[in-house]
C-alpha cells in the first residue's frame, strides 16, 4: 500500500489524517468526561504593585488534571474547548470557581482584592455571558467590583457589537475590565475609546527582552504613556527578573505579574504564600 509507494502519498497522507482526527476526537471525548468528572483545577498567580510590591490581586487560570496523569496547560485544551463549544461550560465554571474561592478566603479573613477571570470570544459569541457573569456574582456574593474579566483585542474585534453590549452591561454593574496581550492583535485603537476599558496588560512578549531590547521598551513605555492619557491602568505580564521591574517602574507602569513573583499556584499555596503576608515574599 501506501509504504511502497513513498512518502507523500495519498495513502499515506490519509492514515496520519485519521489519526489525527481520531485524536482529536479523542480529546474531545475526554474533555467532555473530565468536566462531568470535575477534573479542573483553577491555579491563582500573584498580581501585584510596582511600586511597593503590594498584593493586588490574581489571575484565576484553569489546569486539567485527569486522574494518574500529567496535568495539562490550558493551551493544550482550550483551543478545543473553544471549537467543540465546551469552553462555554468550561468558562462558567472557572469563574464560578474563582468567585467560590475568593468568599472562602474572606470568611478566613483573607481579603484579597481582586481576581481576573479569562473570557474566551467563543463564550461570548455562544451564550449571554452578560447574564451568566452576573447570576454568578449574584450567587457567589462577591461584589462585582472586586472581579476583573479579561478579552483579548481580537475577542473585541471578533464579537463588536456583542462585546459592546457585554461591555455596557458589566461596566453599568461595576465589574471590571482588561485587555489581555495587549499589542498583539490585529486591531486598531479605536476600540480604547469605544469601550470603557479599565486596564491594558502588556503582552509578555514585550517584556521578555525589555532590558535588552530598545525596541521593546519604547513599545512599553509608549502604551504605559497611552494608557495614563486614557486614564487607563497598566499591567505587565511576564515578568521574570529584577532589571524588567526595575525599568517597568521607570516607565510608570502600575501592576505586574510573573515568575518573578510566581508562577500560578494551588489555592492553598496561594493562602500560605501571599495572602498571610500581603505581598511577594
Ligand atoms: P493569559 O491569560 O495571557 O495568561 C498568562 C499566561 O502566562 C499563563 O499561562 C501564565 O502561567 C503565564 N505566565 C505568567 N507569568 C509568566 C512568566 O513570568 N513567564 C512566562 N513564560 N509565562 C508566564 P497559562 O496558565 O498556561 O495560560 C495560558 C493561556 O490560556 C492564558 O493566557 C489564557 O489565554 C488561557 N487560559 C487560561 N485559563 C483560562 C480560562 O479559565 N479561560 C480561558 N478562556 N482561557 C484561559
Ligand atoms: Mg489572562
Ligand atoms: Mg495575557
Ligand atoms: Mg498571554
Amino acid at each position: 500500500r501506501a509504504k511502497s509507494q513513498g512518502r507523500n502519498t495519498y495513502g499515506f497522507y490519509t492514515e496520519d489524517l485519521t489519526r489525527f482526527a481520531s485524536q482529536r476526537l479523542d480529546l474531545e471525548t475526554r474533555l467532555r468526561r473530565g468536566l462531568s468528572n470535575e477534573e479542573f483545577v483553577v491555579f491563582y498567580q500573584p498580581v501585584l504593585s510596582v511600586s511597593d510590591g503590594t498584593l493586588l490581586g490574581a489571575e484565576a487560570l484553569v489546569r486539567w488534571q485527569p486522574p494518574g496523569e500529567q496535568m495539562i496547560s490550558p493551551a493544550d485544551f482550550i483551543p478545543m474547548a473553544e471549537e467543540t463549544g465546551l469552553i462555554v461550560q468550561l468558562g462558567e465554571w472557572v469563574l464560578r470557581e474563582a468567585c467560590r474561592q475568593m468568599r472562602a478566603w474572606d470568611a478566613q479573613g483573607f481579603v484579597l482584592p481582586s481576581v481576573a477571570v479569562n473570557l474566551s470570544a467563543e463564550q461570548v459569541r455562544r451564550q449571554d455571558v452578560g447574564t451568566m457573569l452576573l447570576q454568578v456574582l449574584a450567587e457567589s456574593g462577591l461584589a462585582a467590583e472586586r472581579l476583573e474579566i479579561e478579552l483579548t483585542e481580537s475577542s473585541l474585534m471578533q464579537q463588536g457589537e456583542k462585546a459592546a453590549m457585554l461591555l455596557d452591561q458589566l461596566k453599568q454593574h461595576g465589574v471590571r475590565l482588561a485587555i489581555d496581550d495587549f499589542g498583539t492583535g490585529y486591531s486598531s485603537l479605536a476600540y480604547l475609546k469605544r469601550f470603557s476599558i479599565d486596564k491594558l496588560k502588556i503582552d509578555r512578549s514585550f517584556i521578555k527582552d525589555l532590558a535588552d531590547d530598545r525596541n521593546d521598551l519604547a513599545i512599553a513605555s509608549a502604551i504605559v504613556a497611552m494608557a495614563n492619557a486614557l486614564d487607563i491602568a497598566v499591567q505587565a505580564e511576564g515578568v521574570e527578573n529584577d532589571a524588567q521591574l526595575a525599568l517597568l517602574k521607570m516607565i510608570g507602569c502600575g501592576s505586574w505579574q510573573g515568575y518573578s513573583c510566581s508562577p500560578p499556584v494551588p489555592p492553598v499555596d496561594f493562602e500560605q504564600r501571599f495572602l498571610l503576608a500581603g505581598f511577594c515574599a
